[in-house]
């Protein structure tokens, strides 16, 4: 049991859900390195949500809530640190989820889909029993995708994605946004919309903003997106990594 006093309680929450995801068998062996490098940038950020992340999800919010298909494509630490948060974002922006696993097994796809309808989700894309396609022709593992859900989406959230898989949407031509603590990461880079935060911070936050912009005019959100520049607001990101105040 880990103190509320200590003075890294919150990351050590995150670690022990990540062991435990671990254990169940859904997450691939390089599942937890990869969390340690989102976790090493959010130390460098100061573990709290910077201002052009947040310009970044009001962005991303009005994107997906303007397209037609939106889809979030979740892998298992995505689903292992915010299963949940996960269901309430889709629900208030109307997007469906999509198991998108970069190393795609079908015990894995076989325990994440349980989950999901272990939290009160069935409407789960991309299972052993979904109708899958592959984008662009490429017939590649990667390169994967549900027909209703990706491969048909126009807008896709994909946090904690991996550079080739990004690159293959992208080139897919569809509207990518992530969630990527790591700002100098091949997918930020590549991404529409790139939100350098922690998925703990940045989709409970996402939900809160849906709800407040799904009042406004379609044209106010359209501005929104338009006026966006992803490198600039990268670069800003970028800027608040200090490595001493
Ligand atoms: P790329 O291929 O895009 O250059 P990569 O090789 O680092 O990046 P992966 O390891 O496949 O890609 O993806 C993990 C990414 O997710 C990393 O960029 C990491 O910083 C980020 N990440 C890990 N944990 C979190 C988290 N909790 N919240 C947000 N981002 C995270």
């Amino acid at each position: 049991m880990i103190p509320k006093s200590h003075p890294r309680y919150e990351s050590l929450l995150l670690r022990d859900k990540m062991v435990k995801a671990s254990n169940e068998g859904y997450l691939a062996d390089s599942a937890l390195i990869a969390h340690g490098r989102g976790e090493a940038f959010d130390y460098l950020i100061g573990e709290h949500t910077t201002y052009p992340a947040k310009r970044a999800m009001y962005v991303g919010v009005a994107a997906l809530l303007l397209s037609n298909n939106p889809v979030i494509s979740v892998n298992g630490n995505a689903t292992a640190l915010a299963c949940d948060e996960i269901i309430y974002l889709a629900n208030a922006i109307n997007a469906k989820i999509e198991i998108n696993l970069f190393y795609r097994t079908d015990e894995r796809v076989k325990i994440i889909t349980q989950l999901y309808k272990d939290h009160g989700y069935e409407d789960i894309l991309g299972t052993l029993d979904d109708d899958i396609e592959h984008l662009s022709d490429i017939k590649n593992p990667r390169a994967t995708a549900s027909k209703k859900g990706i491969y048909t989406a126009d807008t896709i959230l994909i946090p904690l994605e991996d550079g080739d898989r990004a690159e293959i949407l992208k080139k897919s031509g569809k509207k990518i946004i992530t969630i990527d603590l790591n700002p100098l990461s091949r997918t930020s880079i590549m991404s529409d919309i790139s939100i350098m935060d922690n998925i703990v911070r940045a989709v409970p936050l996402m939900t809160k903003i849906a709800e407040d912009l799904k009042t406004q005019d379609k044209k106010v959100l359209k501005e929104m997106v338009n006026e966006f520049n992803n490198e600039e607001n990268l670069n800003e990101s970028l800027q608040q990594i200090r490595l001493k105040e």
